[in-house]
Order: C-alpha cells, then structure tokens, then sequence
C-alpha cells in the first residue's frame, strides 16, 4: 500500500510557521497582513469556503475582512470595492469567491484587483508572471501540491508528470510551475486520445477532472505519485476525488486521500500568499 500524504498535518505544519511570520513581522514592523474577501450571491458551498477562510485566517494572526453581496449585485458596485481595497493599507490580500453571478463577468472583476494583492494569483499579470518564470502570486491549490511533494521529499526533477484537467485555477498553473521544476509535463483534457496510455507513462500522476473516482488502478504505473484534487459528492452525500483511491493506492508509492489531501493545502497558501503580499507592501 502507498504511503498517505497527509495533507491536514502538512498544512498545520505551513499555518504554524506562518502564524510565527505574522508574529515577527507585528513585532518588527507594526504590519499584520489583512486579507478581504468578497462573496457574491447565496451558493452554499462558497459560503463555507469563506468562512473557513476567514476561521484560518484568525487562527494564524490575520486581520480578516468579508463583503458579503447579494445575487443581484451589479458589477459596478463590486469594482467599486475592490478600487477602495486596492488602496486600503490595512489590507494586503483581496479574494473574490467564484463562481460570480452570471450577470457579472469574472474576468473584469480579477482585472480589477491589484496584482500585488492578488493572493488568488489568477490577475493576467500573475499568471503571465508564472509562464515567464518570474512568479509573484501563484494560484493557491496547484502550489498547495508543489509543498506538499517537497515537504515528502518526492523528487520532481527529470520525472514524467501527468496532469488530467486544463483548468485555469488548477492544470495549467501546475502545468508550469512542474515545468519550472524540471519536470516533463504532459496535460490532458476531454479531448485526449487514450487516456489510460498517457497516464499509464506518469511517474507524478495529478487528477484535476472533476470526474468521481475516474482513475482506477489500470490507468496507473507501479510506483506512481498519485495527487488528487478532485472533490465529488455522491448522490449518497459522500465525498470522493477523482481517483479510485483504494485500486489506485495497491500500486502507487504515494496517494493523497480526499477529504485530507490537496484539499487542506489550498488554504495554508492563500495565507502564505497574503503574508507575502504583507511582506512586499511593507
Ligand atoms: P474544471 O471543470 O474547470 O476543469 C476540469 C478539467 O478536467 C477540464 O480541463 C476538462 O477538460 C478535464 N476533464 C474533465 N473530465 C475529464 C475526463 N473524463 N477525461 C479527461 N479530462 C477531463 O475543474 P477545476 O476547477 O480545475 O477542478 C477540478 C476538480 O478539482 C473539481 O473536482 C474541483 O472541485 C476540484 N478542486 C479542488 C480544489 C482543492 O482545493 N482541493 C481546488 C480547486 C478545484
């Protein structure tokens, strides 16, 4: 059986050192990194990431903001804010919850905001950034899995990565900073060709697919790292990733579990995002 990366304890381990940061940046310069975050509309699930959000925020020491929208809000009004945050020196994060409401487009909102304060890393600059080499922010659940393979000791040099799933929150951003790393990176999406030959070639297999329990144990090499980002609820209510977790961890190395795994780490970033951003606006 694989060994189990623990992504709860791995992202207690970011949160202590980060809590002990945010300590010594109040005592050296006054600063305690702040962080808004801005939700639109009644979507359940968005409203407890906000809020677990904000729970982590306090918990390592962190001044922490939430707007709270209703649906109907235009987008002018939702610009307006972020232009009023963007020059509020209190605050050195600002996070919009997506999905936004249909009638508001995304991509003017991520505009909008600030590059420097954009801890999400989704701004153009950002991910430009990235792709040249020269990152700021990077996005919070694709360097959520680059701690956690450091933090294992998994080497990532030379290695033959497989990623399923081309989103621009999770396959691309991790597409790059894998490339950065060395890595021969392979992406696949909807369209690929034999799917089960590509990921079978994976030394580092990451499935970003949104498709419960899609990788089973014959779409995987023997000694493959297996990370899951996945998050699928079951008509039943249970919660699965997009790997068949028990097939798939008789033949990896490594596996992370879902809940436990990828999930845990987004967060423990975004805090290590905004201290950043505190950092560099100080
Ligand atoms: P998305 O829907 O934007 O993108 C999914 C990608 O997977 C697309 O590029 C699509 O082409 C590809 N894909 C879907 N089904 C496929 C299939 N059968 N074969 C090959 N490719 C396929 O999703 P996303 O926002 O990137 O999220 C992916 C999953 O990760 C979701 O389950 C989401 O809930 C989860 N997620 C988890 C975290 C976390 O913190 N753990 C963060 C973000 C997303």
């Amino acid at each position: 059986m694989a060994v189990i990366i623990d992504g709860t304890k791995v992202s207690q381990d970011v949160r202590d050192e980060i809590r002990k940061e945010a300590l010594r940046l109040k005592a050296d310069a006054g600063v305690v990194p702040g962080l808004a975050v801005i939700l639109v509309g009644d979507d359940p699930a968005s409203h407890i990431y906000v809020a677990r959000k904000e729970k982590a925020c306090t918990e390592v020491g962190f001044l922490s903001r939430e707007y709270k929208f209703p649906g109907d809000t235009r987008e002018a009004q939702l610009l307006d804010i972020i232009a009023e945050l963007n020059v509020d020196t209190a605050i050195h994060g600002i996070l919009v919850q997506l999905p936004l409401p249909q009638h508001i487009n995304p991509d003017s909102v991520i505009n909008a905001i600030d590059p420097k304060k954009d801890v999400d890393g989704f701004h153009p600059l950002n991910v430009g950034r990235l792709l040249t080499g020269n990152p700021f922010h990077t996005s919070c659940t694709p360097s959520g899995i680059l701690e956690l393979l450091d933090r294992y000791e998994i080497d990532i040099r030379g290695r033959e990565a497989v990623i399923v799933g081309r989103s621009n929150i999770v396959g691309k951003p991790l597409a790059l900073l894998l490339l950065a790393r060395h890595a021969t990176v392979t992406v696949c999406h909807t369209r690929t060709r034999n799917l089960p030959e590509v990921t079978r070639r994976a030394e580092i297999l990451v499935a970003a697919a949104g498709s419960p329990e899609m990788i089973t144990g014959d779409m995987v090499r023997g000694g493959a790292v297996v990370i899951d980002v996945g998050i699928n609820r079951l008509p039943g209510g249970k919660l699965v990733g997009d790997v068949a977790f028990d097939q798939v961890g008789e033949k990896a190395s490594h596996i992370t579990p879902v809940p436990g795994g990828v999930g845990p780490m987004t967060i423990a970033m975004l805090l290590k995002n905004t201290l950043h951003a505190a950092n560099d606006l100080t």
